[in-house]
């Protein structure tokens, strides 16, 4: 968003001048259309799977129910609130990355280990969800450290295998990996060989609540807040989130971490 601006004007009133400040209002407006945007945004996402799940209350309280509804009623229900709990904990984990000070230099992780730790992840994920499982390679471009908040790093990296996931139809193909790039900075990257993203979607992917294909994110539980939980870890860490996609092909995410904040492995 663009700053307020601030101008001068001095009037010259008889003898006495005076001073008039005029705010550029722009800027707050749109920061207020914005936060009503995301209110709006945040009740219609709650209120989707309430009504569902009142729906289902309403239902088991007025007819009787053979125990096989009765165990799917549930079913259903259970789902309906692992959702609202899914959004909760999605916006809570981006209100403490956008009100909490940029991670310093912290520890330096081993980007071998953030790799396998993800991998085994997104394994579990398509061995539940995809039919058949996706094959999902790590690829060791590179070995070296990186320093910054781990939990947050790991979140970042993992909302992206898992969208990789979640988005590629079954049985395709999904790499990741940590490679180091000429400037000295590292990537972590998943390419897959999902239904890409034509081109008009890619500035506002990071977006709260921003979805291309809406059926399919709330199929497998999507929030809408992936993404841009991860560009707020990325640029925390100084970095930024970066997206090639051919629509029929797939996509490549990466995050992108600055040189000051990976350190190359000395062998030997
Ligand atoms: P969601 O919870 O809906 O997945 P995200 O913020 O993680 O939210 O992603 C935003 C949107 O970007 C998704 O709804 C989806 O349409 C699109 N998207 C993200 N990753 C991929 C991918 N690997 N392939 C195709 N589309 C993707």
């Amino acid at each position: 968003s663009q700053p307020a601006k601030i101008s001068l004007q001095i009037h010259p009133y008889g003898k006495k001048r005076k001073l008039v400040l005029t705010r550029d209002v722009t800027a707050v407006q749109l920061a207020e259309a914005m936060r009503r945007d995301f209110v709006a945004n945040v009740s219609h996402e709650i209120r989707t799977p309430l009504t569902v799940l009142s729906g289902f209350v309403e239902t088991m309280q007025s007819i009787p129910l053979e125990e096989d509804d009765r165990a799917r009623y549930l079913g259903l229900m259970s789902q309906q609130a692992q959702r609202m709990q899914t959004l909760v904990s999605d916006l809570l984990t981006l209100s403490r990355l956008e009100g909490s000070p940029a991670p310093g230099p912290g520890e330096w992780i081993d980007s071998e280990e953030l790799l396998t730790h993800v991998i085994q992840e997104a394994q579990g994920l398509t061995q539940a969800i995809a039919q058949p499982p996706h094959e999902i390679r790590a690829m060791a471009a590179a070995s070296f450290w990186v320093s910054g908040a781990k939990t947050e790093l790991l979140s970042a990296m993992s909302n992206l295998l898992s969208n990789a996931v979640r988005y590629t139809p079954g049985g395709g193909r999904i790499e990741a990996g940590w490679r180091l790039r000429p400037d000295g900075g590292g990537e972590f990257f998943v390419t897959d060989t999902g239904p890409g993203i034509a081109a008009e979607h890619l500035p506002r992917l990071t977006e709260r609540f921003y979805r291309v294909d809406r059926s399919r994110s709330r199929e497998t539980g999507g929030t809408g807040l992936g993404l841009a939980i991860v560009k707020h870890v990325a640029q925390r860490h100084g970095g930024q989130v970066e997206v090639q996609s051919t629509p029929g092909q797939g996509s490549t995410f990466q995050v992108v971490l600055p040189a000051s904040r990976v350190r190359e492995r000395v062998t030997g």
